[in-house]
């Protein structure tokens, strides 16, 4: 037992949900926030999508992430519905979408960060989300049969519009993202605020060293993506998958294939024993880890269940648990692990 002194031991009963800024940008959002990739309008009813986006709300997160491409415009429409239904008020919470992927359409014209596209997107998401703005808008992911200026360009006039209030990117490189800036600045244009990057106990190359040079020269903040690597680090899983579970799904055998691999899995079991030694259920643990450094805006969740998202919201405070010396135990576990970039 690591921790052998209750009396210092954090209350995880207590949700309290904490806030940091979203890199340099004046905005603060929740530590955790949450997703709709493959659960909103696709794997779970709206009733739980609603149950989890209200335990959400009730427990301090203000930061609902979504995109044009999730499906097809149905996770929009669908958090559209639940705002719109909740009432709380505007100035409570921040909504993001995500252009790039088009929301089913696949003509050059639907797809991509051009002008058109960028434009009709956003007027798309704002109308699904049943919204006046969007408080952030990403590029979904580069798109080299655009220059960067145009985008850049076509952002800035989304926000003069009033269209949406902070833009950033998705899994763009250092390089695309300081080409951006550069672009900014010389024009006198807002830059990107965010990145939205996969960062966990098994993808940490992006967050940790390539972007190492953007935080303190652009303000870069990040929002991070798959904290349990799409569920893998919740250690319920074997080869054969959770029946009930996104990995076990119709049409997600790439995903199942990609993130659920023999090797992790070892290492998800040298994991949990660390985590067991923190009296911490793994995900909560592997959820902490991410919220450790503080290059991290926010860490953005995924839940098939509104159980799984009260177990996970305990992050926060379980953060204060990992010591130093826990974290160097974690490396011993986790050398080497993709500190390559993912693609
Ligand atoms: P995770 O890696 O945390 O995976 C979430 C899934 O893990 C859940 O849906 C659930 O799946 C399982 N899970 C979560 N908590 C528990 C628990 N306590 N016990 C057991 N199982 C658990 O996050 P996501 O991959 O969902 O990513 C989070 C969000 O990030 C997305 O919703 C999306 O908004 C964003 N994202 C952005 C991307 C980008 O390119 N910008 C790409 C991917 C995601 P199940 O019950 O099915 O096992």
């Amino acid at each position: 037992m690591i921790v052998g002194n209750d009396e210092r031991r954090p209350d995880l009963r207590r949700m309290d949900m904490r806030y940091r800024r979203l890199g340099s940008s004046g905005l603060q959002v929740s530590e955790l926030s949450l997703g709709s990739w493959l659960t909103f309008g696709k794997l779970i009813t709206d009733d739980t999508a609603e149950a989890l986006m209200k335990l959400a709300y009730d427990n301090g997160i203000n930061f609902f992430d979504n995109a044009e491409i999730y499906s097809r415009g149905e996770s929009e429409r669908v958090m559209g519905r639940i705002l719109k239904k909740m009432e709380w008020p505007r100035d409570t919470w921040v909504v993001s979408s995500k252009v790039f992927f088009g929301a089913g359409g696949k003509l050059p014209t639907q797809v991509g960060l051009h002008r058109k596209h960028v434009m009709e997107a956003c007027h798309d998401a704002l109308d699904r989300l049943q919204v006046e703005h969007l408080d952030l808008y990403f590029c979904h992911r580069p798109d080299p049969n655009t220059p960067i200026a145009e985008t850049v360009w076509t952002m800035h006039s989304l926000i003069m519009q009033g269209k949406v209030m902070y833009w950033g990117t998705s899994e763009w490189s250092a390089k695309e993202i300081a080409e951006a800036h550069a672009v900014a600045e010389q024009h006198h244009l807002i830059g990107p605020v965010m990145e939205q990057p996969q960062y966990n106990l098994f993808h940490r190359g992006k967050v940790e060293k390539e972007f190492a040079p953007l935080y303190d020269t652009v303000g870069l903040g990040t929002t991070i993506w798959s904290p349990l690597a799409s569920g893998v680090l919740s250690g319920k899983h074997s080869l054969e998958g959770d029946a009930s579970s996104r990995l076990r799904a119709a049409g997600l055998d790439w995903l199942r294939e990609r993130e659920l691999t023999e090797a992790r899995l070892k290492k998800v079991d040298e994991l949990k024993a660390i985590a067991m030694g923190l009296d911490l259920p793994l995900p909560v643990f592997a959820i902490a880890w991410c919220l450790k450094n503080p290059r991290v805006s926010t860490v953005i969740l995924g839940a098939s269940k509104t159980t799984q998202l009260e177990e996970n919201l305990k992050a926060v405070v379980a953060q204060d648990l990992l010591t130093p010396e826990v974290m160097a135990r974690v490396e011993e576990v986790i050398a080497g692990e993709s500190l390559t970039t993912w693609s």
